[in-house]
């Protein structure tokens, strides 16, 4: 469904403080009282509505972000927790018992490839790691104990679209789930209104902006959420991951501002992708034309907020890409520093960063170069002088 507007949903949120403040209330406790021992019961086994048991379960902060969330995502709930990976963990655990199967793509952030390929062999969970551009080979590594499909919308670093709609369908044909992490791609793509059953987050990137925390999301239907606080069973409930109440107040008002923010991005780094296109510099950035998923992120993509802030050049080797980064460095384009989704240009060679977790021999399988230099493009207002900085670095150290 392409109609959705995740940012129009944002905007007609209703959500109060208790004297009627235009921010909701920050709710600063651990615990909670109750009027009558029955309610404490009714809470801990899941049946009283409205009502607050203890901040690891559930917190009123908490809950105006996950509700903001869910709506975004047209999802019926959400939860938040203390970070992406959380969310990705507890999502996955909560799926899969010992001896369970797990079909992921192979170009993932390092650290969900690594809780995939080093930490879930201790619980038995094996992982069939697949190219998410490949249907075929999807649809070919799911086994009857495979209970889930986990893919990155638009992929870390290599910026590959997954086809939502495609994948939701041979999940749905398993009867297993879809979780797609949307981490790099927020109001652009809506992957539940696509199909996929789950969608995780790391808000420490884009919807939160200012790089001043770290936090993550689950948006899913209700039955799942309530199965991952459950007081016996829960996942997220008994690894216990919660988001710090007073972050949760201030990644709400980050979001209301995620879509002028998302659009900012997405002009910035389509100018920078066709000015080092023109320099003759290998760029990956799925706005561009030539890029492989171009179409398929055009089939499934809310366009109004563009094609995202992420591109990738390839620098050939990684002592290039380390010259070219601290020159830009120097120069002021930005930091030399990983994450995404801040206001300024940050950039980072991902081999030797955020993917080095991926065994070198995978990388290069994955196509994965190890002088390719992850730009995520900030908010500045003169893109043209940034990249006049840039082409200077690129003169200077005669790679152009
Ligand atoms: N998912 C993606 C796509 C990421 O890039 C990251 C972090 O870089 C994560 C998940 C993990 O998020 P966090 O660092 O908030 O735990």
């Amino acid at each position: 469904m392409k109609n959705f507007d995740p940012a129009t949903q944002v905007q007609y949120l209703a959500q109060f403080g208790e004297f009627g403040d235009v921010n909701p209330s920050i709710t600063d406790s651990s615990t909670f009282t109750f009027l009558g021992a029955k309610t404490m019961v009714d809470t801990f086994e899941g049946v009283a509505e409205g009502c607050f048991l203890y901040s690891r379960h559930w917190n009123p902060s908490n809950k105006y972000l996950a509700d903001a969330l869910s709506t975004m995502e047209g999802t019926e709930s959400a939860w938040v927790t203390a970070s992406g990976m959380a969310a990705i963990t507890c999502t996955m655990l909560q799926l899969c018992n010992a001896g369970d199967h797990i079909v992921s793509s192979m170009t993932t952030y390092g650290g969900t490839f690594a809780f995939l390929k080093n930490y879930l062999p201790k619980f038995n969970i094996e992982v069939t790691f697949v190219d998410p551009t490949n249907l075929e080979q999807i649809r070919k590594a799911i086994k009857p104990n495979t209970k889930l499909i986990y893919t990155e919308s638009i992929s870390n670093p290599l910026l590959q679209i997954s086809d939502i709609p495609e994948m939701a369908k041979i999940a749905n044909e398993h009867g297993i789930k879809l979780v797609v992490d949307n981490t790099f791609s927020p109001m652009i793509l809506a992957p539940h209104k696509l199909g996929a059953h789950i969608v995780v987050y790391s808000m420490t990137k884009f919807i939160n902006g200012k790089n001043d925390l770290v936090a993550g999301a689950i948006c899913a239907d209700s039955k799942f959420i309530n199965d991952l606080v459950n007081v016996n069973s829960g996942t997220a409930m008994l690894l216990g991951p919660a988001l710090d109440p007073l972050r949760s107040s201030g990644i709400l008002k980050n979001l209301h501002t995620l879509h002028i923010r998302m659009k900012q991005h997405g002009h910035n780094a389509m100018y920078l992708a066709n000015r080092f296109t023109e320099l003759g510099i290998q760029v990956s950035y799925p706005g561009l034309k030539s890029h492989p998923g171009h179409e398929l992120l055009n089939s499934m993509m809310n366009s109004q907020f563009s094609y995202g802030g992420i591109i990738a050049i390839n620098m050939q080797t990684k002592e290039r890409a380390d010259s070219l980064m601290e020159l830009m460095q120097a120069k002021g384009v930005g930091y030399l520093a990983v994450s995404l989704g801040y206001f300024k240009t940050l950039f980072s060679n991902s081999g030797s960063s955020t993917s080095s977790e991926v065994p070198a021999e995978t990388q290069s399988e994955m196509g994965l170069s190890p002088g390719l230099v992850r730009f995520s493009v900030g908010l500045d207002n003169d893109i043209e002088h940034t990249y006049m900085l840039i082409k200077e670095a690129l003169e200077e150290l005669a790679y152009i």
